[in-house]
């Protein structure tokens, strides 16, 4: 049975090499993102490696959750039954410490994060539950565990963590398997969204191999194409040159 397949932001990133690893299985792949062209672009190469039609470009921001229901009540039938929904769209914005970003850069992480992967876990959900069938892999982040990188972003990723693992609960008995994939260092356009500058956001893989958005994919797909009675309910990757840093302390003498 052919798998139908939502990659939240798929314009750039993990999301679109996810997108791009499950159509090359013959998968039919929803891809969301705001960036019109970018999906054009994607649709557009699909057809030119054979897969005209596989790709449904879908022009969205997950923040606005009528339109997320809107567009995900009226999907062409080739791509209604959802079978994989990889929660991938995301962001960090601005500096690490909370006592630095402003409560808009908070909103936008939080809204995005958060309250995107539940408008769409929401719209897609259900159907799955009623076809007894399906896989909800999640992005999540090393930042939702260690308290090394940015607050209020690891503070989103900590929820998706929970989420996810709770969404198990919720699901025991049915065959519709919830994974979070938690990376650490990835080279993605990630950087240039948090800083704004290009410069800055090549400082931040200076001097180290950070991972490629395609080996995160294909790490999605290894938890996704492994028998359908195993679940891999969390995995955490980093780079080898990366580690969890220990506990810091203020010393006032
Ligand atoms: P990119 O910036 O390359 O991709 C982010 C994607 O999210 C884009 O396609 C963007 O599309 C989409 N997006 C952002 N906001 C919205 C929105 N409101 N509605 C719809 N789509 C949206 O970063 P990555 O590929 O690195 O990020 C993918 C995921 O991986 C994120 O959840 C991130 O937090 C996580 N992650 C990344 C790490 C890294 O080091 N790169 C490490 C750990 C986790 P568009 O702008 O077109 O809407």
């Amino acid at each position: 049975m052919t798998e139908v397949v939502v990659v939240s932001g798929a314009t750039s990133g993990i999301g679109e090499a996810c997108a791009r690893r499950f159509l090359d299985e013959g998968a039919r792949v929803v891809a969301i993102g705001r960036r019109a062209d970018r999906l054009e672009a994607l649709a557009a190469s699909a057809a030119a490696g054979g897969a005209a039609g596989a790709l449904l470009p879908l022009e969205l921001d997950l923040r606005d959750r009528a339109a997320v229901e809107r567009a995900f009540s009226d999907l062409p039938d080739s791509h209604r039954e959802v079978t994989v929904l990889v929660n991938n769209a995301g962001l960090a914005l601005g500096p690490a410490s909370a006592l630095q970003g402003t409560p808009e850069q908070w909103d936008t992480m939080v809204d995005t994060n958060i309250k995107g992967v539940l408008h769409l876990t929401g719209a897609i959900l259900p159907g799955m539950v009623e076809r007894d069938r399906g896989h909800v892999i999640n992005i999540g982040s090393i930042g939702g565990s260690y308290a090394g990188g940015s607050t209020v972003y690891g503070g989103t990723k900590a929820f998706v963590h929970h989420f996810s693992l709770a969404l198990r609960r919720d699901l025991l008995g049915r065959r519709v398997r919830v994974t979070c994939v938690e990376p650490g260092s990835v080279a993605t356009e990630f950087n240039l969204v948090r800083l704004g500058d290009a410069g800055k956001a090549a400082e931040a893989h200076r001097g180290y191999r950070p991972m490629s958005a395609d080996e995160l994919a294909e790490i999605v797909h290894y938890c996704h194409r492994l028998p359908a009675h195993m679940n891999v309910n969390r995995i955490e990757l980093m780079p080898i040159m990366q580690a969890p840093s220990a506990f810091a302390i203020a010393r006032e003498d």
